[in-house]
């Protein structure tokens, strides 16, 4: 039996912060990662350069069934603590858009940075660990093949559901499960959508051409790029969206968000300019041109009604694609659902019902919109258990 302080179960970013910061309060802790190397989605996150935070993270940018319950951490953690630290290990970065900032090298600084930190605080990280079983008497016995930890308190870090070949399993929402906590429905965000054979027929010319443009749903909107591609639709705003659709509902498109198409049609409804001619001054010339075909619309424009206008004026604004599905969790780069937040504690992110065990990270029911939100979100939770563990 080994005994020890803390036992963090994932080694990815919200574990490892956790355990650096339960380290320089002096406890002894020990974390337990399954795979052969902590930090995989570290290691392939923003395209390999790791968009480690977002200068405008706010609640706002998060989705969860209690939308008020992140406010307390983040506040407790904020960009400007992780950029500090950043820095401090010499760590080069940029912001590409958006408050969105990445490393000029690989992920593999943030992760050799976090290692080195666990390493200076002396929290040991244990890889290829599996955990057997977990119970609780007076303090948590942790049970691995090779030996059993005991300790006062226990972190679950597991993540999400997202890319199981990285190391993704269910393990937190079982445990939850086994502790008499609830969890919100789980579902892949942040995901391409899928579409059905007859959808994407139609839309095969429009095929590889991404357009700057708004993709909305259930009273949420985002603008920036949205792809079609020979599956479905991709692209930041889709990616976004994904995260606020429900099966079987309708994505709202806004093909001209920056302009009235009305008032441009009508500004040339006298004129013998094809409608592909405008609208090729607004979009890609081949995506106009897609467009148009798809929808019989190749006449010059002084040949449409005020009402035809209308209508298209209409379809532009309101281009609406009803997915058929999505690319699932083997595509989605994060999980929405979790952990309800009723059961945990803002300030500390332990349960309330179980002393003793706290969630932390994705595994919780706190998504993150695209752009570095959801590492933050991984560090400040981190941070805020690593207080109290
Ligand atoms: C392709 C991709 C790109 C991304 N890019 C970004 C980005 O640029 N910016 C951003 O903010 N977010 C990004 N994300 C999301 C981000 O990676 C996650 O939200 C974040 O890693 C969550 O941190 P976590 O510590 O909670 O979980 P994870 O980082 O997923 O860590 C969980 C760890 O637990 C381990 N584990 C699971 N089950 C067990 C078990 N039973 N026993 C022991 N260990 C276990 C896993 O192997 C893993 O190491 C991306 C995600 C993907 C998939």
């Amino acid at each position: 039996m080994i005994e020890v302080d803390v036992v963090v179960i994932g080694g990815g970013a919200a574990g490892l912060f956790c355990a650096i910061e339960a380290g320089k309060r002096g406890r002894k802790v020990v974390v337990l990662e399954h795979a052969e190397r902590i930090g995989e989605k570290i290691a392939i996150s923003g395209g390999g350069r790791c968009n480690f935070t977002n200068f405008h993270t706010g609640p706002e940018n998060f989705i969860s069934a209690n939308p008020p319950f992140c406010k307390s951490a983040l506040a407790r953690y904020t960009p400007a603590d992780f950029i500090a630290l950043v820095n401090k290990h010499g760590i080069a970065f940029h912001e590409k858009k958006l408050g969105q900032l990445f490393c000029n090298e690989g992920s593999g600084r943030i992760i050799d940075m976090l290692l080195n930190e666990c390493s200076d605080a002396g929290a040991e990280v244990s890889c290829r660990a599996t955990v057997q079983s977990v119970t609780k008497n007076e303090r948590f016995e942790i049970k691995l093949a090779d030996r059993t930890l005991r300790s006062q308190s226990l972190v679950i870090a597991t993540g999400g559901l997202s890319i199981a070949p990285l190391g993704a399993t269910d393990f937190g929402y079982q445990l939850a499960r086994q502790f008499g906590l609830q969890i919100e429905p789980t579902a892949p965000a942040l995901v391409p959508f899928t579409l059905t054979k007859d959808v994407l027929k139609q839309l095969a010319p429009l095929s590889g051409i991404s357009v700057d443009a708004t993709a909305s749903c259930n009273g949420n909107m985002f603008r920036e790029n949205i792809l079609i591609t020979h599956r479905g639709l991709s692209g930041p705003a889709i990616l976004q969206i994904s995260s606020y659709w429900q099966p079987g509902q309708a994505i709202g498109i806004d093909l001209l968000p920056d302009h009235d198409a009305l008032e441009l049609l009508s500004q040339h409804h006298g004129s013998e300019l094809s409608l592909v001619k405008l609208l090729s001054q607004f979009l890609p010339k081949r995506f106009a041109q897609a467009w148009c075909t798809l929808n019989s619309l190749s006449q010059p424009l002084n040949r449409y009604t005020p009402r035809q206008l209308s209508e298209i004026a209409g379809r532009l604004h309101h281009w609406k694609i009803v997915p058929s599905g999505t690319e699932g969790f083997k595509k989605a780069e994060v999980t929405v659902g979790g952990v309800s937040t009723i059961e945990l504690s803002s300030q500390t992110m332990e349960a309330r019902k179980v002393s003793g065990l706290y969630f932390i990270g994705e595994v919780v029911d706190v998504t993150g919109q695209l752009g570095g939100y959801n590492f933050q979100w991984a560090w400040a939770s981190g941070y805020a258990a690593g207080q109290y563990v």
